[in-house]
């Protein structure tokens, strides 16, 4: 049977651009879908950064007259990894000071509807017949709102490519005015309730979840979440209606980039046999960031986004508690400035004992990983995350709120999932303050016990978080798809 092509559209990929875990798995799948035989291309947007990546490309296509939008280019070449990129490179668009939705000062784009039409057109072209290339995928992979009109315009140009788009957040919809029916080219019909309309708005995120072929998300139990009205944003009834076209697969990692035994980051390596290496790290995170050199104190670790969903605020309510325990607390991140300034100022109230870095640095969440005894990650809502897996492959056993990919990622520590070896990590229910300080406490009191600890420790490390189980998911997902 012919190889299956898959162009695998997004709006990021690590390590050229990222801002979150879309990148993480833009960087990843693709390269474990080719591994398992799929010839699969990747499509991004050319950003400052990109471009100084890779603008020594080769040009293969122009784009001039697609419906009122700037000409750009399309360059080809091959990532790192080996993975074909093909990078659409439309200064007019995408030569921007800030971050690729943001500008500087943290304001999403005015023209972003543009900006991501363009990139879901062309997604679109390179899967439709009218193709300038003479690769012609099978499937085109969308991811979130960025690439969400794909589908739309694939069937109202029907004769392309088959369409999957995966939800790695279903909070951001891509939502903007109806005008943009007209100036991305879309037909008028197209707008209504069963199609691109979401209250009195053209959704980038509905066209795709309206039209794709097959929908999935980056957890089994996100894919349940989603069609309820808590985490449903609006979109529940589309994805009830969807459920047997919607599936559920949690993201793997990238286990070369976070492998404790390689990670030229940290201090020390380590690895499950001979895990010494975890206390140089411990005690070299503390010294960089003014924290104590208490070997014996547990080091509780945070690296994230600093918003509402990631359920920080509660962590930063009960902070005067955990030092009581005693306890020592190192957050990296940024976000909202409230939250920022509230982790500053603890910092500053407990020198020594409480450490904050305002910002995004690959080195240091990779030394947290390592150096931090347990992670805390109490989402309201999460979608797969990452954290708790990295934090679980470096020993370090998360805290963590039963939501999303975080309930299928980390089981509870109880006696008996301690002693047959599946416990790791400690899971709460209820989003107050108090749980999560109850969980952390009870996390601390294990932490008290080494021999108990190094079991969990063990669990954690033992764990395949490789991509291949999940890219065999998407396999499917495509042969289904493709009625294969
Ligand atoms: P989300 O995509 O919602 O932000 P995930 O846990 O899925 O959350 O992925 C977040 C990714 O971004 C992880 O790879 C994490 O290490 C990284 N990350 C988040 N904040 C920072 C930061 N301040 N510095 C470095 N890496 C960060």
């Amino acid at each position: 049977m012919a190889k299956m092509k898959v162009l695998f559209a997004t709006s990021e990929v690590a390590p050229l651009i990222k801002t979150g875990g879309l990148a993480d798995v833009s960087g990843a799948l693709p390269a474990a879908l080719r591994e398992l035989g799929i010839d699969v291309r990747v499509l991004l947007p050319g950003y400052p950064v990109v471009m100084q990546q890779c603008g020594s490309f080769d040009v293969v296509a122009t784009f001039a007259n697609l419906v009122g939008f700037p000409v750009s280019r399309l360059l080809s070449g091959k990532m790192e990894n080996d993975v074909p990129l093909f990078v659409l490179d439309c200064p007019a668009l995408y030569q921007r000071e800030g971050g690729p939705y943001q500008d500087a000062s943290g304001n999403d784009y005015s023209d972003n509807a543009l900006r991501f039409g363009l990139l879901s057109k062309v997604a679109a072209l390179l899967a439709g017949r009218a193709t300038p290339l003479a690769w012609h995928p099978n499937i085109v992979n969308c991811n979130d709102w960025q690439t969400g009109l794909t589908p739309a315009y694939l069937k109202f140009t029907p004769g392309g490519a088959r369409s999957v788009i995966t939800i790695h957040n279903l909070a951001f919809q891509g939502n903007f005015p109806s005008t943009y029916v007209h100036a991305l080219g879309l037909p008028d019909y197209s707008y209504q309730l069963q199609g691109l309309e979401f209250h009195g708005h053209l959704s980038f995120l509905k066209a795709g979840l309206q039209y794709a072929d097959h929908i999935t998300t980056v957890s089994p139990n996100y894919a349940q979440e989603i069609q309820g009205e808590e985490l449903g944003f609006g979109m529940q009834g589309l994805l009830q209606f969807r459920k047997d076209e919607l599936t559920g697969i949690l993201n793997g990692l990238d286990i070369d980039e976070w492998n404790p035994a390689t990670d030229p980051h940290l201090a020390k390596r380590y690895q499950v046999r001979d895990m010494t290496g975890k206390a140089v790290n411990k005690a070299e995170l503390q010294k960089e960031m003014g924290l104590k050199q208490e070997a014996d104190v547990p080091l509780l670790g945070v690296v994230s986004r600093l918003t509402h969903q990631k359920g920080l605020d509660l962590l930063l309510e009960i902070a005067p508690r955990l030092m009581e325990l005693p306890a020592q607390l190192v957050i990296l991140g940024s976000g909202d400035v409230t939250m920022q300034n509230a982790a500053k100022e603890l910092a500053y109230r407990y020198p020594g004992q409480i450490a904050v870095k305002i910002g995004y640095s690959e080195p240091l969440s990779h030394q947290i990983e390592a150096g931090a005894d347990m992670f805390i990650m109490p989402s309201r809502f999460e979608p797969c995350g990452l954290n708790q897996m990295y934090s679980q492959r470096y020993g370090t056993p998360p805290v963590v709120h039963a939501t999303g990919g975080l309930s299928d990622s980390v089981r509870d520590c109880t006696p008996q999932s301690l002693a047959d070896g599946s416990a790791s990590g400690f899971v709460f229910s209820g989003m107050t303050a108090n749980n999560l300080y109850k969980t952390i406490q009870r996390a601390v009191r294990l932490y008290g016990v080494p021999k108990e600890w190094q079991m969990l420790r063990k669990n954690c490390m033992s764990k395949d978080f490789s991509w291949e189980l999940s890219a065999k998911a998407y396999i499917e997902v495509y042969r289904k798809v493709l009625g294969r």
